[in-house]
Order: structure tokens, then sequence, then C-alpha cells
């Protein structure tokens, strides 16, 4: 079959390699000049499954409005919060059950945990080096933060996933840079859950695309897509330039994008566009950096070595962002790689990215049919998509393929 995949970003790179392996003819259609310049640019690096979890959770709606007029949160809508998106703060309340946050985190942990499997597969199948490595220290600043994700721990119990329970003075043995003056009540040590970084495998994985046949579209914008009887026709825009092009499926991977076409395809579900962040520093000192990924889980802020810089990530915004939140957002950041690691780099020389994403209510993205013929999406993976990326480009590939998916798609696709 021709399939044309909509965005370059990992989530794009990793459904037309797994398209590719299963024979199709494939062509990626991609606005920017490469791989991976949108959110998969601004990861902080985090692979599952053990930490994976969704925004709702109990305690969030209290959290999210008492903190609405500190623009310091890291959780926030923004000034400009629209009404339009009180359908989606709605459906999300819903969400914050401790009922259906044991539902939701077991949906991430299912995909998470076989996107894992497959990235060191395909890891070690093709020689990459991206900078993979294994080990995730979440970190606990109040008792109440830490008796909160208990029942997220049995999850990982029934899962099979493994964790330590970590008291203060080990979470310190284990990442000896901390800094001890910062409160901290303990932790939780996820030695299956890896860092890896996804700029550096999606340009990999461009190159053996590219021997497995598959074309790239860059400078190309998909603006239509229509189904009809032989398949799909893509309205291309470059340039000036339009075309219309055939193809016998699509899958949309437009991250931030994708929704533009949730009217032309009857996708009626409340999505939410999140801006998040990043800053990249150089270390100066190497004995004072962190040598594991640490989770804040409070600021609800990831650190990450990688190589020789330190990336912090972090702080969700709801609602459009200015000049100021973006500031603001960035300083957050800034403070709390300070709180942790204070000598390990000049974090006000840090180089600052914002990115937007969506976010379905209950957190986990949607993979699937639609109810347009041979349209598929690959879209909504928020805060998890390169932890998401490879699990989710296999079960389509498989999809398109007529091939039973290895795991069970219960509750990711548009049926949840
Ligand atoms: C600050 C930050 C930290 C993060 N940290 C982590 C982490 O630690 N671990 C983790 O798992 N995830 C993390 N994420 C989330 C992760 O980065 C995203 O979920 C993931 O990169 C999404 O990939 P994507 O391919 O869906 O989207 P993108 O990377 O945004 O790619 C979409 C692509 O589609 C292209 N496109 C859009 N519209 C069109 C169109 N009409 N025509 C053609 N092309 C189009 C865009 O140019 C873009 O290249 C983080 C995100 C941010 C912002």
């Amino acid at each position: 079959m021709r399939v044309a995949v909509i965005g370059a970003g990992v989530v794009g790179m990793t459904t037309a390699y797994f398209l590719a392996q299963n024979g199709h003819q494939v062509s990626v259609i991609e606005q920017r000049g490469n791989v991976s310049e949108e959110a998969s640019l601004a990861h902080a690096g985090l692979l599952g499954p053990a930490h994976l979890a969704p925004l709702g959770a109990p305690g969030m709606v209290k959290r999210i409005l008492s903190q609405w007029l500190n623009s310091n949160s890291t959780v926030k809508l923004n000034p400009s919060f629209r009404l339009a998106q009180w359908s989606w703060l709605r459906a999300w309340m819903r969400e914050c059950s401790a009922e259906k946050l044991l539902i939701n985190k077991e949906k991430l942990q299912r995909l998470g945990a076989y996107g894992q499997h497959l990235l060191t597969d395909i890891e070690h199948l093709h020689n990459l080096d991206f900078q993979h490595r294994n080990g995730v220290l979440q970190l606990f600043r109040t008792t109440k933060e830490q008796q909160k994700i208990r029942a997220g721990l049995a999850v990982l119990t029934d899962a099979g996933i493994p964790f330590q329970v970590l008291d203060t003075a080990a979470c310190h043995q284990l990442e000896p840079a901390l800094n001890q003056q910062t409160a901290l009540v303990g932790g939780v040590y996820m030695p299956q859950d890896g860092q890896g970084n996804c700029v550096l495998f999606s340009k990999q994985l461009k190159l053996i695309t590219q021997q497995l046949d598959v074309k790239f579209e860059f400078a190309s914008a998909c603006e239509q897509i229509q189904s009809n009887k032989n398949g799909v026709t893509l309205l291309l825009k470059q340039g000036d330039l339009a075309n219309h092009v055939q193809f016998d499926a699509v899958v949309i991977a437009a991250g931030a994008n994708s929704s533009l076409f949730f009217k032309q395809i009857g996708i009626d579900l409340p999505v939410a566009q999140f801006q998040s962040y990043s800053a990249t520093a150089s270390i100066k000192n190497n004995e004072d950096s962190p040598n594991i990924s640490i989770i804040d889980e409070y600021e609800q802020t990831v650190i990450t070595r990688m190589d020789k810089r330190i990336r912090v990530a972090g702080t969700l915004r709801l609602g459009k962002n200015s000049k100021k939140t973006d500031e603001i957002a960035w300083q957050n950041l800034r403070q709390i790689a300070t709180d942790w690691f204070p000598n390990a780099a000049n974090y006000h020389t840090a180089q600052t990215l914002t990115s937007e994403h969506l976010m379905l209510p209950d957190g986990v993205p949607l993979i699937g049919p639609t109810c347009k013929a041979n349209v598929f999406v690959n879209l909504a993976h928020a805060e998890n998509g390169w932890a998401m990326a490879t699990g989710a480009g296999k079960i389509i590939a498989d999809l398109i393929s007529d091939i039973k998916p290895d795991i069970n798609l219960d509750g990711i696709g548009l049926l949840r």
C-alpha cells in the first residue's frame, strides 16, 4: 500500500519505520525542514514505563484552582484560558478520581512497557546510539506527595514493573549530587525506566527509513484530508504550490497541529493544547551534576543529563502563552534545577524552548482507525510521546497491515 504519514516528529518517524518494515511504500509529509523540530525537540528524555502517569489525579483540581493566581505554579491555566476549553476541563475533572487514575495509568504503562521493549530491539538491531541508559529517580518534597503515589505503585506491582521505595538518605546515596539543603522526604527508584535523546534517535531512524525506501517531503504542509473509495486524497502545500496527492491510507501524526484535522475526519473529542517548557544548560561541574534522571513530583519537572548538558523540563500551561508567561515558566525551571543541583551548570545562560502538545482528558494518546476509511491517527501523546512513540508506531503499522497488534488496545482508540 502507499501510505502517507503526516508529521516527522518522533511519533511519525516510528510509524514510518514500522510501516516500511511491513512492506508499505511510505511518504512522510513534514512542514519543517527536518525531523523532530517541534515537541520532539523539547523533550526531557524520559522513557517509561514506571513513571508514566496522567495529569488527572486526586488533588489536582484543587491544586490548579488554588494556584490560579500564582504565576509561579508549574501546572497552571494561563490568563487567556478560553471558554471553549471548559469542555475539556470538565471532562478532565471527571478523570481525576482515584479509580480513573489507576485505569489511565495502566493504559499508559501498557503502551510504555511495550514501547520500551521495542525501542531496545530497534537500538540493538540497527546499532543505534542515542544516549540510552536506565534508571529514573522520582523525588518527593512532602509526605503528602509521597502518600499520593501509593495507589499508583500498586499498578506497577500488578504489572510486574520493578521499583524501590527509598528514604531520604537512600536517595542521596543513589544520586550523591543532590542538594542536601533542599527538602526531601523520600523517593521511588525505577530501574527499568530509561532516558535517551529523542532527536538523536529520530535522526538515526531517518537514515534507516531512507534505506527502507521511505520518501520524505520536507517543507510540505498537509492542509486537507479527503477519504474516498480509492483511499485518501491529501492537499499538500509547498510554498505557493498546492497539489492533490492520492494515497491508499494516511496516518495523522502531526503533534499539536493534529486537531486541525479533527473536523475533516469526524473526530469529536475534547482536546486541549498545552505548552511545556525546557531549559538546557552546559555542565560546568561534573561532580555536582546528576547521573540519573530526576522527577520532582510536586513540581512535575524532570532534570536529565544529556551528555555535557543538563535539561530541565516541565511546566504545563493551558491557554495562550505570552512573553511574560514564558519567561516566568523558564525562571521556575531554572529555580528547580538550582534547588536540586545548584553548582552543576550556569542556568542563567540556558537555552530555552517552549513547545505545544495535545492532551485528551484521560491523558492517554489516541491511536487507531477513525470513522473515515483509510484514515488513522497517532496523536495526543501529551508529555509522554517519546516513551510512547515506538509502541504506538508499531500498533498503527500493524493495524494498517491487517496484523493483530501484540498488545491489548482497550481504551487507546476512539472508543474510550
Ligand atoms: C518540554 C517537554 C518535555 C517533554 N519531555 C518528555 C519526556 O521526558 N518523555 C516523553 O516521553 N515525552 C516528553 N515530552 C513529550 C514529547 O516530546 C511529545 O509527546 C512527542 O515529542 C510528540 O511527538 P509527535 O511526533 O507527536 O509531535 P511533534 O514532535 O510535535 O511532531 C509533529 C510534527 O508534525 C509536523 N506537522 C504538523 N502539522 C503538519 C502539517 N499540517 N503538515 C505537515 N507536517 C505537519 C510538525 O512540524 C512536527 O514536526 C515532552 C514535551 C515537552 C514539550
